[in-house]
């Protein structure tokens, strides 16, 4: 299902989760093995969602079992369907297809039963506090919490509140049904949270049938049961949430009364309900970035950036279009495991993954950036040849392509210094400099501008016995790269970098915020020429532009008439020293 797996299929995977999953397994626990991946649809989808997805459906596919996609759609406000259509297409990108698409919504009836049974057992209360004075009353990590005077309802007064507050009969936030636990816990969460709010907003799926919505914890664990989700896998910052995960599964046991579960078998979904087991992990967090969707949100409505998908994103939907490939992300997963600890890690594994990825891949092409004509004065102005270069110099298996070659051709004006630095390797006046695939080259005279700027080196060619091997009698040290003036095709060539100057952007020090660190040289966008095969790209077709870097032909903007690429990524770390 997955387009590329780093490690060979025979190597099984040594994770602590894997590990857990297999001892599950050998102990009889499950027939098989079910994971979700659950989006709240509040946003879209970043590079730390793509670690959740690689191993929910990683695992899925691993140990033969089914993975779905749920959206935990229970909080309608910050909800915007435009978001689901974005989810779902980026895991397809990365290559996963979910068992059954789910919402939390399609559960709302299930768990309105399964709260009344928390009410009818004495497990559940209706509150009258307002959320502020809950809050107030929950007590510190050194103090306990009061006791609401409504905790002591009786189960009739309880059952009819809640009817009612179903019913659309109170105001937003008057009321709260909250589990009935212990006011005193180490665990916060465990005094007594807030299982349903009133909040009387439109639903996207459900419309105007429900006032109330179930809270995250108490949806999220039934869902999961409701699923038959033997493994629930999320972030860290769950883990204190794992004893409510708990209680609300077993306190509500829809094993034990499937009766709960009716409405969907009448629905026609397939009952499945299990004893879920939730595992934490750690999540991805990388320097240079920022990766909550409330700070990409404003990024975007600051108009900081180009949108969601602006390339310097790390949304999925950015990290696509800058030329991030499925299996690149992957690698980087594979490589960083699964662990308990989060830290902050170095951006440049991601971009070593996509370069290790690129490398292997990617087709080479020959594009000049900054162009300098340059004319080979001993070739016929009419002459027109054709080179048959290798698409990848490791994978011959990528075949050839035809580049044409010209009397006038443009190479990089970096390639040329009139004063060349110490150790310049490339074309000075009255130097030599290979061409690829196509001879030797010597600079006999630059022409310059009325303000002394070379425009035009007028150079002598030599086409060698065998062009491009070594072995020809003249010994050259460089080589640069070039792009036929009559063939090349002109191209927007968007170089972009790091969106951030300074490795934490928020780490607020002297009162700043990532906002006053953007790197304003993150996207420069420059005129220059590539080869022929270079134009014919599909969009999302990545080459390695030789000496320049790795590049992909624009998602929505490259056209092989008006080529637009994209930098993915540097040939090189070029950050390493700079920081
Ligand atoms: P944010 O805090 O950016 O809004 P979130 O955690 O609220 O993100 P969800 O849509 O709730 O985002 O996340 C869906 C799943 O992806 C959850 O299981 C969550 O644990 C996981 N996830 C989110 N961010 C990361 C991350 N940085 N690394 C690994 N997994 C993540
Ligand atoms: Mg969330």
């Amino acid at each position: 299902m997955t387009t590329s797996e780093p490690q060979s299929e025979t190597t099984p995977r040594q994770d602590f989760i894997r590990q857990a999953i297999r001892d599950d397994l050998a102990a009889g626990r499950h027939a098989s093995i079910r994971t979700r991946f659950p989006p709240e649809p509040n946003g879209y989808l970043h590079i730390g969602h793509a670690k959740a997805i690689a191993l929910n459906f990683g695992i899925a596919n691993e140990f033969g079992g089914r993975c779905n996609l749920r959206l935990d759609d229970t909080n309608p406000a910050k909800e915007d369907p435009g978001y689901v259509a974005a989810i779902m297409e980026d895991v397809h990108w990365l290559g996963y297809e979910w068992a059954s698409l789910r919402h939390a919504s399609d559960y709302f009836e299930e768990l309105y039963l399964a709260a009344e049974k928390l009410i009818r057992q004495g497990d559940a209360y209706v509150d009258d506090l307002t959320p502020e004075e809950i809050r107030a009353w929950r007590g510190s990590l050194t103090e306990p919490g009061r006791q609401s005077p409504y905790r002591n309802r009786n189960v009739e007064e309880n059952l009819d509140l809640f009817r009612r507050m179903r019913a659309g009969e109170f105001a937003d936030a008057s009321r709260t049904l909250r589990a009935k636990i212990d006011m005193a816990s180490d665990n916060m969460n465990l005094r007594d949270p807030a299982l349903y709010r009133i909040k009387k907003v439109r639903h996207p799926h459900t419309g105007d049938t429900w006032p109330i919505y179930p809270m995250y914890d108490f949806a999220h664990s039934l869902s999961d049961a409701i699923e038959g989700i033997t493994h629930s896998l999320c972030t860290l910052e769950f883990e204190d949430h794992r004893p409510l995960y708990d209680w609300c599964i077993d306190k509500v046991d829809l094993a034990g009364n499937p009766a709960l579960l009716r409405p969907l078998l009448d629905s026609g979904i397939p009952l499945e309900a299990g004893r879920p087991r939730q595992i934490e992990f750690s999540r991805l967090n990388f320097n240079f970035l920022v990766l909550s969707k409330r700070k990409l949100l404003a990024l975007v409505e600051d108009g900081l950036v180009d949108g969601w998908d602006d390339p310097r994103m790390p949304t999925l939907q950015g990290i696509r279009r800058r030329g991030y490939t499925p299996s690149a992300l992957k690698l980087m997963v594979e490589r960083l495991g699964i662990g308990k600890q989060n830290s902050l890690l170095d951006i440049s594994i991601l971009e070593g993954a996509l370069r290790d990825d690129l490398d292997a891949t990617a087709p080479r092409r020959m594009a000049v950036i900054d162009p300098l004509r340059m004319v080979l004065t001993n070739i016929d102005a009419d002459h027109e040849g054709t080179l048959f270069l290798p698409n990848h110099p490791k994978d011959a298996a990528q075949g050839e392509r035809e580049v044409p070659f010209s009397r006038e051709l443009w190479i990089d004006r970096e390639d040329f210094a009139e004063v060349p630095p110490p150790g310049f390797k490339r074309l000075t006046v009255g130097g030599d400099v290979r061409l690829r695939g196509a001879g030797i080259v010597r600079c006999d005279e630059v022409v310059k501008d009325a303000a002394s700027n070379v425009i035009e080196l007028l150079c002598t060619h030599d086409p060698e016995p065998c062009p491009g091997i070594e072995g020809s009698s003249r010994k050259v040290k460089g080589t640069i790269h070039w792009v036929s003036a009559k063939h090349g095709v002109p191209a927007e060539i968007r170089l972009y970098d790091r969106l951030f100057t300074v490795p934490d952007p928020d780490a607020g020090e002297d009162g700043k915020t990532y906002r006053d660190h953007l790197n304003l040289e993150s996207c420069r966008s420059l005129r220059g020429y590539v080869e022929p095969a270079a134009a014919k790209a599909t969009p999302e077709q990545s080459f390695q532009f030789e000496r320049t870097g790795y590049f992909v032909a624009d998602r929505f903007d490259h056209h092989p008439s008006a080529p637009v690429f994209n930098r993915s990524v540097a040939l090189r770390d070029t950050w390493a020293r700079r920081v």
